[in-house]
């Protein structure tokens, strides 16, 4: 069971370093060998003494460069990162990245070894266009990339369900999952709308190895809790 928190553009490098270090105490105080991963935000990326795994939500391809705005690897290398978030609903469709340019991330990270957390999910109009639309457009995301890559987790998290407080049924977590595992043996999350009050039946789901928080884990002591639902 992984157990993700992604902190998106909240907490300052002072609170992110508080997170973790309160994270990383609950962990080992209580003996917890699940794996647990932060995603902090770029500017609040560093050297963190912990065992939790941090990864970084964005960076360009490149080692470093003219890409005004953008974070290249020395950056994640001057913290010791391997692990990035690639393809996430809001870079996908607030940030605009195309298939494309998410297949270039990931080609360029898988190159250099980096676990790699890649998130897949349909929008609202396409759950209600039917299972044949929805599985066209989430198979669409999964164009190009090496889903036997051993450094992969893959996340579903549908759009319609990030950050609103609606979650599918259990039972539609489960059927897309086992048709998501036909396509990799990945390690798979679930995302969207994972709380403390579900999280605990959503990891008990077949096929779902862990979930990946967004709002819901920016309190520490929530996401604490969820680490010992895994
Ligand atoms: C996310 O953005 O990855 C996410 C799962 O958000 P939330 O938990 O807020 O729905």
């Amino acid at each position: 069971m992984i157990v993700a928190a992604n902190l998106k553009t909240n907490l300052t490098r002072k609170q992110t370093k508080e997170y973790i270090e309160t994270l990383d105490d609950f962990v080992k105080t209580n003996h917890i060998n699940q794996e647990s991963f932060v995603f902090p935000a770029t500017s609040s990326l560093d050297s963190y003494d912990t065992d939790v795994t941090i990864g970084a939500q964005n960076a360009y391809p490149v080692q470093n460069g003219a890409f005004t705005g953008e974070i290249g690897v020395e950056h994640l290398d001057e913290f010791g990162l391997k692990t990035i978030l690639i393809g996430h609903s809001e870079r996908r469709h607030i940030l605009g990245e195309t298939q494309d340019v998410i297949l270039q991330k990931f080609n360029y990270f898988k190159e250099l070894g980096y676990t790699i957390v890649y998130c897949v999910g349909e929008p609202l109009e396409k759950r209600e266009a039917g299972v044949a639309e929805m599985m066209d457009y989430i198979n669409a995301q999964y164009r190009g990339i090496d889903t036997s890559y051993e450094r992969l987790i893959i996340a579903y998290e549908p759009v319609w369900a990030i950050g609103t407080g609606l979650t599918p049924t259990n039972e539609d977590i489960i059927a897309i999952h086992r048709e998501l595992k036909k396509k990799s043996p990945a390690p798979l999350l679930y995302g969207g709308s994972v709380k403390v009050n579900n999280a605990k039946e959503i990891m008990a789901l077949q096929n779902v190895d862990g979930v990946l928080v967004g709002s819901a884990a920016l309190k520490v002591e929530d996401f604490c809790q969820m680490v010992t639902f895994a």
